[in-house]
C-alpha cells in the first residue's frame, strides 16, 4: 500500500459528504470499477448522468464476449480484452450474468482473405488463443450447413462467445451497491474544480460532488471530463454500428458466431446468436460528428442486409424483430486511453471502443490496482457481499420456472410479454430492485418485456399500467403519451 499524497480528513470525519473515489460514468466500465474499489475501505460514489446503469453505449452492441485473439499483440486492450473474457467467465455465471461460449466461425471468401488466415492465426496464439486453428471448406460447411456459397476456408475460434449486454453493467453497479457503493442517478458532470487540499469538486445538477480521487469513464464523453480535468489527450469520434435483430425463428440458421475477416478500422459484418435466442446481423461502422446520433439508417441497414444474404442466405427469409445502432467511442489512437495521474489523483479510462464489454472487469482490476500504485489505500473488507440478478438468458432457467414458484406467488405464474414470456412476478421484483427502472426501456433491459416479435404491441398497455402502479409513475408519461388536457 502506498502513501496517499496530500492526506485529507478521513471520510466520515470532518467532511461526511466527501468520497474517497467519484467514478463518473456508469455504463459497464465504470460499473466494473466502482464494484471492484468496493471490495476495499472506501467511501465511493458512481456518478450517472443519465437516468439508470448501463444506458449508453453499454446497451446497445453487439454483445460478444471476446477472447481478444485478434487485437493487435503488446496493446494495453489485447491484454486486457483477454483477461476480461477469463475474468467474465469466471464470475459472470454467479453474477446471473448469461454467457454462452458458442464458439466462433472466421470465414474467408476471397483469396486475399484466405490468404491472411495463418497471419490471423499466429496473431491469436501471440494474444493467448493458441486453440485457434485453420478450418478447410468441407469442415466449414459441415458445421454450418446454411452457410452462404463461396467460402474458401475459415478459422475456429472456439472460445469465442456470448453476453447479455444489459445485465451485466447492472449486476456490477448492483453489486457495488450491495458493499456500499453510492449511485447517483441524473447527475452530469460538468464543471470540475480542485480545492487548495486537492480535493475534486465536481458540479453536479443538484450540487457538487467531492471525492479526494476521480475516475473518469464517461464514455463517449471521456475526452470532454477529460479536458475539465486539465488534459487534452485524444477525441473521441462516435462510430455508429447499426445492427438487425432476427425473431428467434431464424436461431436454428447457425450454430456459431460467423465472423469475417477483420479489417483496419471495423472487426467487420458478422452474424452471431444472442443469449435471447435471436440472430443479429451486424454491426456497421461509420465515423458521424454527433455523439447522440443512435438513429439506424436506411442505407446502414440495406448493407447488412446484403451482407446477410452472403453470409447465411436463410436469413433473408426470416422476420426481422427489431434495428437499433450504438456508438463506439473511437479516438485517434488505436489503443483504450487509460492512465492514471497520481499527483491529480485523477485516472482516465476513455477510448473504450468496441471491447468494453469484454474487458471491463480486466479494465477495473488493471484501474484500481493503478490507483493503488498512485497512492489510493487499498484496505480490503473482511466480508464482500455477492449478488446475483434474476437470469434473462435463454440458456438456463428463468426465476420462474423453478418448482413451486407460482404456486407460492401466483404472480410468477402469470404471464405478461408472450412472445419472450415474461411473467407479472419478474416485473415487479425488477421494479423492486436495488437499483430500479426509472422507465420502460429500464424495465426492458431488466426482463426483456417489450423486445420480442411484437416489440409490445400486445402487451406495453398492460406492462406500463403493472409498472406505473409499482413505480408510481403515470401511464402516459411511460408510454411517452402527451399529458391530457384540462
Ligand atoms: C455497435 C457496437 C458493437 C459493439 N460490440 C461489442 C462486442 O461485441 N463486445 C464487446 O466487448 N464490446 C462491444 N462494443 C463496445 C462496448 O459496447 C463498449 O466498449 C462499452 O459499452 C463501453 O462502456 P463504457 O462504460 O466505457 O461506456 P458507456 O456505456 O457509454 O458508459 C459511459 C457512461 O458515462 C455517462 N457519462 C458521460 N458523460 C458524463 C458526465 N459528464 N457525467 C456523468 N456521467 C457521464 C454516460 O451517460 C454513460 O452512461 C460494441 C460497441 C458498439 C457501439
Amino acid at each position: 500500500m502506498g502513501p496517499d499524497p496530500g492526506a485529507e480528513p478521513s471520510p466520515g470525519g470532518q467532511d461526511s459528504q466527501r468520497f474517497d473515489v467519484a467514478v463518473v460514468g456508469a455504463g459497464v466500465v465504470g460499473a466494473a470499477i466502482a464494484r471492484e474499489l468496493a471490495r476495499y475501505q472506501l467511501r465511493c460514489v458512481l456518478v450517472e448522468a443519465g437516468p439508470d446503469v448501463g444506458a449508453g453505449t453499454s446497451k446497445a452492441n453487439t454483445a460478444l464476449l471476446h477472447t481478444g485473439f485478434d487485437a493487435k499483440p503488446g496493446t494495453l486492450e489485447a491484454r486486457l480484452v483477454r483477461r476480461g473474457h477469463e475474468l467474465l467467465l469466471r464470475d459472470g455465471p454467479g453474477l446471473g450474468i448469461p454467457v454462452e461460449q458458442v464458439g466462433a466461425l472466421l470465414v474467408a471468401w476471397t483469396e486475399e482473405q484466405l490468404a491472411a488466415l495463418p497471419g490471423i492465426a499466429a496473431r491469436a496464439a501471440e494474444n493467448g488463443s493458441p486453440d485457434v486453428r485453420q478450418v478447410g471448406v468441407p469442415e466449414l460447411y459441415r458445421r454450418e450447413p446454411r452457410l452462404g456459397p463461396g467460402a474458401k476456408g475459415g478459422l475456429e475460434v472456439p472460445r469465442e462467445g456470448i453476453v447479455c449486454p444489459w445485465t451485466t453493467p447492472l449486476a456490477f453497479a448492483t453489486e457495488a451497491l450491495a458493499n456500499g457503493v453510492e449511485l447517483r442517478l441524473d447527475s452530469e458532470v460538468g464543471r470540475v474544480r480542485r480545492g487548495p487540499s486537492g480535493v475534486h469538486r465536481l458540479d453536479v445538477p443538484d450540487g457538487t460532488v467531492s471525492a479526494r480521487w476521480v475516475v473518469n469513464a464517461a464514455g463517449l464523453r471521456a475526452d470532454e471530463v477529460d479536458r475539465r480535468l486539465g488534459h487534452d489527450r485524444f477525441t473521441v469520434t462516435p462510430r455508429r454500428g447499426e445492427l438487425i435483430v432476427f425473431d428467434k425463428l431464424a436461431r436454428p440458421l447457425l450454430r456459431h458466431i460467423l465472423l469475417p475477416v477483420p479489417t483496419a478500422t471495423s472487426k467487420g459484418v458478422l452474424v452471431a446468436p444472442t443469449v435471447f435466442g435471436n440472430v443479429l446481423l451486424g454491426p456497421t461502422a461509420e465515423d458521424l460528428p454527433d455523439k447522440t446520433d443512435t438513429a439506424t439508417s436506411a442505407h446502414g441497414l440495406a448493407s447488412l442486409l446484403e451482407h446477410g444474404r452472403r453470409i447465411l442466405p436463410d436469413l433473408a427469409g426470416e422476420e426481422v424483430t427489431a434495428v437499433y445502432a450504438g456508438l463506439r467511442a473511437a479516438t485517434e489512437h488505436a489503443d483504450y486511453q487509460i492512465e492514471v495521474h497520481a499527483g491529480e489523483r485523477y485516472a482516465c479510462v476513455g477510448g473504450i471502443r468496441s471491447t468494453g464489454l469484454s474487458a471491463a472487469l480486466a479494465i477495473a482490476e488493471h484501474v484500481v490496482a493503478e490507483l493503488g500504485g498512485a497512492g489510493l489505500q487499498l484496505v480490503p473488507k473482511t466480508q464482500v457481499e455477492r449478488v446475483r440478478m434474476p437470469n434473462i438468458g435463454e440458456a438456463l432457467p428463468r426465476p420462474w420456472w423453478e418448482p413451486g414458484r407460482a404456486a407460492a406467488d401466483p404472480d410468477d405464474g402469470r404471464i405478461v410479454c408472450h412472445c419472450e414470456r415474461v411473467t407479472k412476478g419478474e416485473l415487479l421484483d425488477a421494479a423492486r430492485s436495488p437499483i430500479p427502472p426509472r422507465d420502460l426501456d429500464g424495465l426492458r433491459r431488466r426482463t426483456r418485456v417489450l423486445t420480442g416479435r411484437c416489440q409490445g404491441f400486445y402487451c406495453a398497455a398492460t406492462v406500463a399500467a403493472l409498472f406505473a402502479r409499482a413505480s408510481g409513475q403515470p401511464v402516459a408519461e411511460l408510454l411517452g403519451l402527451p399529458r391530457p388536457s384540462r
